[in-house]
C-alpha cells in the first residue's frame, strides 16, 4: 500500500478532537488502545449549559465505557496523528511518501494511474481518495464543484489548566449555548491543557482557508459581550486564538459517488461535516476500517477489487449522510435565539441526558 501526502514534514496539527466510543472502540481494535489512554483525557461529563447565565442545563455522565464498551475521549489532534502514524509507519506493508501532492489520476480496466504535481507517476490497483475537504480525487471523480463556506468561524485555542482557577478546572466537555454562537472547552494531553472552540454564526463572509490569528480575540471578545462572567474570563485566559472559517457539503446521494470503479473515497473528501456533533474524524476512523475489511473480502478472493470498494461504500454512505444531517441540525438547535431559544432549555432541564446520549451513533460497530 503506498500513502502520498502533500506535507514535506509533519508538524503541529490543529487543536483539540472529540472521539466518542465508536471511534475509540476501532482504535482499540487496531491495538492503539494503550497508546490513546497515554494521551487522551477521559472527562467525567458533558455538560449544557446557558451562555448568557452559565446556569446548567442539562448534563450526560460519562457511561459510554459501560454502555457502549469503550470510552468517550478528548485529545490533542497532534496527539493522534502521533499514534496513528506510528501505527503505519510499523506495518512493513505500508509505505509513506511525504512531499507528494496528487494532482490526477486515469483510470483503465486494470489499473489507476496517479500523476503527482512534481511529475511523478505511481500505479495501483486501486485509489483512496482520503486527501480531506479540498480534495482532488473527488474533483475529477465526482466533479461537483467545490465545499461551500457554512457561513461559521471556530475560533480555537489552548490553555494551561494549571493556568485557571479551579473552578474553571473540571474533567469534562463544556458546551455553553448561546444565540448564533456556542462555545465548546474539554481537557486534552492528559487533562494538562484546556482546548477552547467559540463557534460564532454569520461574523464574517470572508472565505479563511485555515488558521489566522490576526484580530482573532477581540473577535471572539466581541462574540461574547453578553455571556456569563465565567465564560469571558475563561476566553481572556487564553494566549492566542487561531480562526478557521466552517464549510461543508450536502450528503451523497448514492453509494456510487462513494466508490465507483477503482476509485474511492473516504472520511471528509466524501462527507465534510459540521463539527456541532464532534464526529468528522470519527466518520474518517469508521471509513478505514469498512474499508480494511472490505480490502480483506478482496484478498482473501471473496470479491474482485471494484466489488470491494462498492461494499465498502454501501456499508458507509448513508451512515456518514445521517451524521452530517444531525450535525447540521445540533448547529441550528445550539445557535437558537427569542421563544425557541427558551423551549430548547426546557427540554434539556426536562429530558437533557436522554437527549444526549445518543446509542445510534455512539453503539455503532458494536
Ligand atoms: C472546528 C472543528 C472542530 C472539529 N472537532 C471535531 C471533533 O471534536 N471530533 C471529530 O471527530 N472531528 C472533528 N472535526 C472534524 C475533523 O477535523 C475532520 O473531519 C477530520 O480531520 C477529517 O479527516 P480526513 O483525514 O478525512 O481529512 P484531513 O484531516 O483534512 O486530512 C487530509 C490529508 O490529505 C492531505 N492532502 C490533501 N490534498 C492532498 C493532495 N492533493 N495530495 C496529497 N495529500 C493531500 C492533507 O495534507 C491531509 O494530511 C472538527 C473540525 C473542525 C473544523
Amino acid at each position: 500500500m503506498q500513502l502520498f501526502e502533500q506535507t514535506a514534514a509533519f508538524s503541529e496539527v490543529g487543536a483539540g478532537l472529540q472521539l466518542g466510543p465508536n471511534a475509540t472502540r476501532i482504535l482499540q481494535a487496531w491495538g492503539l488502545g494503550a497508546a490513546l489512554d497515554g494521551v487522551a483525557a477521559f472527562p467525567e461529563r458533558i455538560v449544557a449549559r446557558s451562555s448568557t447565565s452559565g446556569r446548567e442545563l442539562a448534563c450526560l455522565p460519562q457511561q459510554a465505557l459501560q454502555r457502549y464498551g469503550a470510552p468517550y475521549a478528548t485529545l490533542h489532534r497532534r496527539d493522534l496523528h502521533a499514534i496513528l502514524l506510528q501505527a503505519v509507519q510499523t506495518q512493513a506493508a505500508a509505505q509513506l511518501h511525504l512531499g507528494s501532492a496528487v494532482d490526477r489520476f486515469e483510470e483503465s480496466v486494470q489499473a489507476v494511474q496517479l500523476q503527482l504535481m512534481d511529475g511523478r507517476q505511481a500505479q495501483g490497483d486501486a485509489l483512496i481518495g482520503a486527501d480531506g475537504l479540498w480534495s482532488r480525487v473527488r474533483e475529477q471523480a465526482l466533479a461537483d464543484g467545490r465545499a461551500q463556506p457554512t457561513g461559521h468561524l471556530a475560533y480555537r485555542t489552548l490553555i494551561a489548566r494549571a493556568d485557571l482557577p479551579a473552578a474553571l478546572r473540571a474533567h469534562e466537555v463544556s458546551v455553553w449555548l448561546g444565540v448564533r454562537q456556542h462555545v465548546v472547552a474539554y481537557p486534552v494531553r492528559g487533562g494538562q491543557w484546556l482546548n477552547l472552540v467559540v463557534i460564532v454564526q454569520g461574523a464574517a463572509s470572508q472565505e479563511l482557508p485555515g488558521w489566522d490569528d490576526v484580530g482573532a480575540a477581540a473577535d471572539v471578545r466581541q462574540a461574547l459581550a453578553n455571556c456569563c462572567s465565567t465564560l469571558q474570563a475563561l476566553a481572556e485566559a487564553a494566549p492566542s486564538w487561531g480562526r478557521w472559517s466552517l464549510y461543508d457539503r450536502a450528503p451523497l446521494s448514492s453509494a456510487a459517488q462513494m466508490a465507483g470503479g477503482r476509485i474511492a473515497l473516504l472520511g471528509d473528501a466524501a462527507h465534510p461535516m459540521r463539527p456541532f456533533l464532534a464526529q468528522g474524524a470519527a466518520m474518517a476512523i469508521e471509513d478505514a476500517t469498512e474499508l480494511g475489511a472490505a480490502l480483506a473480502m478482496q484478498r482473501a478472493g471473496q470479491v474482485d477489487i471494484t466489488a470491494a470498494l462498492a461494499h465498502y461504500a454501501q456499508q458507509r454512505w448513508q451512515r456518514a449522510a445521517r451524521v452530517q444531517a444531525r450535525a447540521r441540525r445540533n448547529g441550528q438547535i445550539f445557535h437558537l435565539a427569542g421563544p425557541l431559544r427558551l423551549a430548547r432549555n426546557i427540554a434539556l432541564q426536562l429530558a437533557g441526558s436522554r437527549l444526549m446520549d445518543l446509542p445510534w451513533l455512539y453503539g455503532h460497530g458494536r
